[in-house]
């Protein structure tokens, strides 16, 4: 068995043990980067002299005899979209090609105080915009279970680099679906956490009433030991929640006899692979034989969810991307003769054709003439579809869903069909839009592809979603599946 193989508290019970090292385990991760990252492409930046210089110091710690948490010593891969101290952040765009932050983002300084050792960045769609992780200006990432599809997007690389055993765990952000999704495709844990949970402060933001940063895991225990590091309130966020939240440890090993399950039977309609939906129909199955109870439910206004998610998102998109101008921030074009041509040549070069696109329905849809119309309403109809997520948690534990409707597609597939592209994000959004947590857990494959069931519950309530998930996991086996590379 290779260290790099084995899951993050597997790995941190041998170092407690004293059986191996810090450096010990890093030199396994990166010979399997060595080995498998010309195949797969999840990272954009490796820093290995910076991750050495950890462990030796974690390694230290430990023959000191100082009691370490469980991160201590854990490598972790980070989307390029969190800031890094003196690391490159580039969120895969031209316009960041050279950042270089000088300073954490709050989930970062949580890592390092935790001794996690960040071994590097991964690629993403352009500022996470995308599902396919084809929209990165500077590479494509692979599936680690077939080579000619996409990982999912937009944190593709960060759930391949899980995946393919090139990190324990890692970190991604998820707007709409971009933790759930990749994590489905590349068959391992992703969980969005509820919106305020965990600070964005140092995430280069999207959408900002969206954004979320969370962990990509091997197994829902790992997740559940991630999510205590991450949580908490930060004051350089104004959305971020002054709450107390719990050991998230103590919902692991639990009975789920009782619980109530709801199934919105909108997310198995029309537009979901029916093998995909045999598949988490099964894993419900499983969970009932366990003693939950499971009734169809109904989410009618899901149908909007998409449209408002993209109306919203973008105009957030076109806000925030403002500050690029190759003045303030970003890539700064050679050629221009006046101040205009500088912002109109800087902006033109730097961001991608998926960017562009967003801001300019941004830029659309809050325009005096259709804000109204657009804008508005989309705001609205947010509140309609959180009102009813609202209502079906007064009744149900958890609801079960498939996280994404089809398995991972060939590279070019998504770009020649844009609007299946963006109807398949149906089952992620809605989620963003209510704020509420939400994590995908490998339930099956088909066609030899990893297939992801996503469950869901009120704001504030992950304990009851790793309740079911570990339940579920320890009933199975698929987490325990690993590509052949
Ligand atoms: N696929 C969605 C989009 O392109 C979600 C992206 C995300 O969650 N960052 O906007």
């Amino acid at each position: 068995m290779n260290l790099y193989s084995l899951t993050l508290h597997e790995i941190r019970d041998k170092m407690r043990n004293g059986e191996i090292s810090s450096k010990e385990v890093l030199d396994s991760v990166y010979k399997r980067i060595e080995e498998v990252e010309d195949k797969i492409g999840a990272y954009l930046t490796l820093t290995k002299d910076y991750a050495y210089e950890v462990a030796e110091s974690i390694d230290r710690r430990r023959l000191k005899g100082e009691e370490l948490g469980d991160l201590a010593g854990i490598p972790v891969a980070v989307k390029d979209n969190i800031s890094t101290k003196g690391i490159k952040t580039t969120c895969a765009s031209k316009m960041l090609e050279n950042y270089v932050p000088p300073f954490d983002a709050h989930v970062i300084e949580k890592l390092k105080d935790a001794g996690a050792i960040i071994i590097g960045k991964t690629n993403l769609d352009e500022f996470a915009m995308g599902h396919s992780t084809e929209n990165s200006a500077f590479k494509i990432t692979k599936n680690p279970w077939d080579l000619e599809r996409v990982p999912g997007g937009s944190s593709g690389g960060s759930a391949a680099a899980v995946a393919a055993d090139e990190a324990y765990f890692s970190l991604g952000s998820d707007t709409g679906g971009s933790i759930r999704q990749p994590a489905a495709m590349c068959g391992i844990v992703g969980f969005k956490p509820t919106y305020g949970a965990v600070s964005r402060y140092g995430l280069v933001a999207f959408a900002s009433s969206f954004d979320q940063i969370g962990p990509f895991a091997k197994d829902v225990e790992d997740c559940a030991i991630i999510l205590n590091y991450l949580y908490g309130h930060d004051e350089r966020d104004s959305t971020s929640l002054p709450a107390e939240y719990e050991d998230f440890k103590a919902a692991l090993n639990k009975d789920i006899k009782g619980m109530k399950i709801g199934l919105p039977k909108e997310y198995f309609a029309e537009g979901i692979d029916p093998e995909i939906k045999d598949l988490v129909l099964n894993g419900v199955k499983v969970l009932e034989n366990l003693g939950a109870h499971v009734e169809e439910i109904s989410l009618p206004h899901t149908k909007y969810a998409v449209p408002v998610y993209y109306i919203i998102t973008s105009a957030e998109a076109f806000s925030n991307l403002a500050r690029f101008d190759g003045v303030r921030y970003g890539y700064r074009t050679k050629e221009y003769k006046d101040l205009e041509e500088l912002y109109v040549n800087s902006r033109s070069e730097g961001f991608g054709k998926e960017v562009k696109f967003r801001i300019l329905l941004g830029t659309y849809s809050l325009t005096s003439e259709n804000y109204d119309y657009y804008h508005k309403r989309a705001l609205k109809v947010r509140r309609l579809i959180r009102q009813e997520f609202d209502e079906a948690f007064n009744k149900y534990d958890v609801l079960i869903s498939p996280s994404y409707p089809i398995v991972a597609t060939k590279f070019g597939e998504q770009s020649e069909n844009v609007s299946i592209a963006y109807m398949s994000d149906i089952c992620t959004v809605p989620i963003n839009i209510a704020g509420i947590p939400a994590m995908s857990i490998p339930c099956g494959f088909s066609k030899g592809l990893p297939v992801g069931m996503q469950i869901m519950s009120k704001a504030m309530g992950e304990a009851a979603i790793i309740k079911v998930a570990h339940a579920f996991e320890r009933n199975t086996d698929y987490n325990k599946k690993k590509p052949s590379l």
